[in-house]
């Protein structure tokens, strides 16, 4: 290990390791990394952790994942709650119907409880807060970063009007979807045509909501989602086409939102949400997967949503976040801090990337294609892949790409789930 010479008021300080981003990423290695006795720096932007509209609903794998980094008990210990059945609420399967095809999610996966959800900035705050306890010196606020591979990493950044230059072993660039570390080192960024967007808000007011259901359907023109979050919160999220941008663009944008889960004829708890009452922003994205081949340089490694996006249409990014987490973390503790030993992680991740993007792609033509040709192909699909029981990637949102058979993600697989 490194001596960790002088704590955050140094201008040139030296840490084994430097993470640029203190968000799940970038702290759940600041947490883990710490806990191995190494001297960690974390540099974030943002003063305090705010409500960008991002993951609140974790994976039963990204759940697994959790409990091998030791997390999980802070994060529900924190207000984490899990959603422990999903139920397919859709204009092809209203109301009871769809309570008959609930998936509960213990019987797939049996190490875990369910999917954990639960405010995004509310788990950077828990994870921030524990990697500080145990002695990370988490600088917030910054800008101007500027990030210096090769043999002797470096990272200088401005804080409070000072410049600053900290040394270290190895970045972790852990800034996210416009990672600036990415960007300084010029690393190709491959990406799928856009298919949709997708936007999300946080709304309360929504008592008799069962806190251990979520819901995944579509209807008209909207694939919608809702996920508990504790208390009488749930996390509303829309897919809908680039062609109805206006609806949910502009001053009425949250009453839209609302009034489009009002609507809903197939979701006996419509209701409920139209009487409840926005708390956060809504905001939108366009919903393609964005990866790199090589997330790694001399010196720097780039883990979460900075070495590469999956379509959050099926919610995967912070299981991939905390499967990097692991990886990476892993490689370290182990010595390794050559661009040569995070290889695995690289060949794993490319690999893991491609099986999520192929499952997100046959979702979003399912869930977010709208109209009567769609309605009937997804009717269809849905029951060649839950009744007929014909291989599908679509198991790989729950229980992990890597327990799913390759032969799965096959085009032919995807062709024949799709034939007329
Ligand atoms: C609309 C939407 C819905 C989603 N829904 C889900 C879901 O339900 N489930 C799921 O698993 N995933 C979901 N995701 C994806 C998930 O939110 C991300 O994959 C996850 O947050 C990635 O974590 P991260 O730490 O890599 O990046 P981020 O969460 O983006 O964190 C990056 C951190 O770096 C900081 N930062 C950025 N730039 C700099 C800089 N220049 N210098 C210093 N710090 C910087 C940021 O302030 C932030 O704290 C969704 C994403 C979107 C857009």
């Amino acid at each position: 290990m490194v001596e960790h010479e002088v704590g955050r008021d140094s201008q040139n300080s030296h840490f084994d390791i430097i993470i640029v981003g203190g968000g799940i990423a970038g702290s759940s290695l600041a947490i883990v990394l710490a806990r191995n006795g190494l001297a960690i720096g974390v540099l974030e932007r943002d003063p305090q952790p705010v409500d960008r509209v991002r993951g609140e609903f974790m994976a039963p794998w990204g759940v697994i994942e959790l409990k091998k980094l030791g997390l999980l008990d802070l994060l529900t210990g924190a207000g984490g709650v899990f959603s422990r059945r999903n139920v397919p609420y859709d204009e092809n399967m209203p109301g009871e119907q769809a309570l008959a095809n609930a998936l509960t999610f213990c019987n797939l996966i049996p190490e875990v409880e369910g999917a954990l959800c639960m405010g995004h900035p509310a788990m950077c705050r828990v994870l921030a807060a524990e990697a500080e306890r145990l002695g990370v010196t988490f600088v917030r606020d910054i800008e101007d970063v500027e990030v210096k591979a090769g043999a002797r990493p470096a990272v200088a950044f401005s804080h409070d009007g000072i410049r600053s230059e900290w040394q270290t072993r190895l970045v972790v660039g852990a800034d996210g979807r416009n990672s600036v570390v990415r960007r300084q080192l010029a690393m190709n960024v491959l990406a799928d045509p856009p298919h949709n967007l997708l936007g999300g808000m946080l709304v309360d007011g929504v008592p008799e909501w069962p806190q251990e259901m979520q819901v995944i359907g579509t209807e008209g023109r909207i694939h919608f989602l809702v996920f508990p979050q504790g208390d009488d919160r749930v996390r509303l999220y829309l897919c809908y086409d680039f062609a109805d941008k206006a609806l949910y663009s502009g001053a009425n944008r949250k009453s839209n939102l609302i009034g489009a889960f009002a609507r809903l004829r197939c979701l006996p708890q419509a209701s409920m949400i139209a009487a409840s009452r926005a708390i956060g922003p809504f905001n939108s994205f366009s919903n393609e997967d964005r990866w790199v081949e090589d997330p790694t340089a001399t010196g720097v490694v780039l883990i979460g949503d900075a070495a590469g996006h999956n379509d959050p249409i099926t919610g995967q990014g912070l299981s991939i976040a905390l499967r990097d987490v692991r990886l990476v973390s892993e490689i370290i503790v182990a010595g390794g801090y050559d661009r040569l030993s995070f290889r695995p992680y690289v060949a794993e991740r490319l690999e893991r990337m491609r099986r999520l993007r192929i499952t997100a792609r046959l979702s979003a033509k399912l869930r977010a294609e709208f109209g009567e040709e769609a309605r009937k192909r997804r009717a269809i699909v849905l029951r060649r892949i839950f009744v007929d029981r014909m291989p599908a990637p679509s198991a790989a949102t729950l229980i992990g790409p890597d327990r799913v058979p390759s032969v799965n993600f096959e085009q032919a697989t995807i062709d024949a789930l799709l034939a007329p």
